[in-house]
């Protein structure tokens, strides 16, 4: 794409751009027009799958821009609206059906169950887990066995390459590739002159990390994060004001820092 791009902003979504409670992202319109102003590339960062990001992707006029999906697992590419067909999510069910029946039945994956199983798991609505399902890279599931079954079961898996990830609720099974992973290619296929990372949670620290500046989006909801790498330096930002807000905030101030106008 554009060669000597000034600034490629990577943003987690729920809880960062997106109200946490209204699911609205209507508070940052203003930093966002900017950045539009100044021909920034924004990357929207999520753990959620294609179909879920991408009519928001569409939404926010960002469509000429690749986003990371399912955590890192994988990218929706630009300009398409959905992944047509990856074979690794079908190769990661192989996998797992492979697997010994007393050690696989322990694992319930999205793939294990209806729309309506995944509204159980989850607590979505009925569409969003209908999206949710629609999985490309990586399968989030629970364990329902002991902890000595779940090495087992690892141990299997980690035989064909697969990599595990333990979250709050779920266990996510993928090939590997996390965000910051998929920020790395991007960057590495722009080269941005600087980069700002959003987050407001434990996955989204490397990311932040790994920016010119990294921004911890205030979330009322959860445990702030510990003091971030770079922090006494200045790297890492704070805002005070909570989701899209604090986004909003947070970016106009970095353009005139970056004298991005
Ligand atoms: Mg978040």
């Amino acid at each position: 794409m554009t060669a000597n791009i000034d600034l490629i902003v990577f943003t987690d979504l729920d809880g960062t751009l997106i109200d946490h409670d209204t699911y609205k992202w209507g508070a940052a319109q203003q930093a966002l027009t900017a950045l539009s102003d100044i021909s920034a590339g924004v990357i929207l960062a999520s753990s959620k799958t294609a179909p879920e990001v991408s009519a928001l992707r569409t939404e926010l006029g960002l469509g000429s821009w690749p986003a990371i999906v399912e955590n890192g697992a994988g990218l929706l590419p630009a300009h398409v609206d959905a992944i047509e067909s990856t074979t690794q999510y079908g190769e990661l069910r192989r996998i797992l059906d492979g697997i010994p029946t007393e050690l696989r039945d322990l694992f319930r994956g999205f793939g294990d169950v209806t729309i309506d199983g995944v509204v159980e798991m989850t607590g979505l609505s009925y569409d969003a887990a209908a999206l949710a399902k629609q999985r490309a890279f990586s399968e989030p599931g629970q364990w329902l066995g002991t902890d000595s079954q779940k090495s087992e079961f690892l141990e299997r898996l980690t035989a064909h390459g697969v990599v595990a990830q333990q979250g709050g609720r779920f266990l996510t099974l993928s090939f590997g590739g996390n965000k910051v992973d998929q920020m790395r290619r991007i960057i590495e296929t722009h080269h941005p002159k600087y980069t700002v990372a959003l987050g407001d949670a434990p996955n989204d620290v490397a990311m932040l990390e790994h920016a010119t500046f990294g921004v911890v989006v205030a979330n009322p909801h959860r445990p702030p994060l510990p003091p971030l790498q770079g922090e006494a330096g200045g790297q890492i930002i704070r805002t005070t004001a909570a989701g899209p807000l604090g986004w909003n905030t947070a970016i106009l101030d970095l353009l005139d820092r970056l004298e991005l106008h």
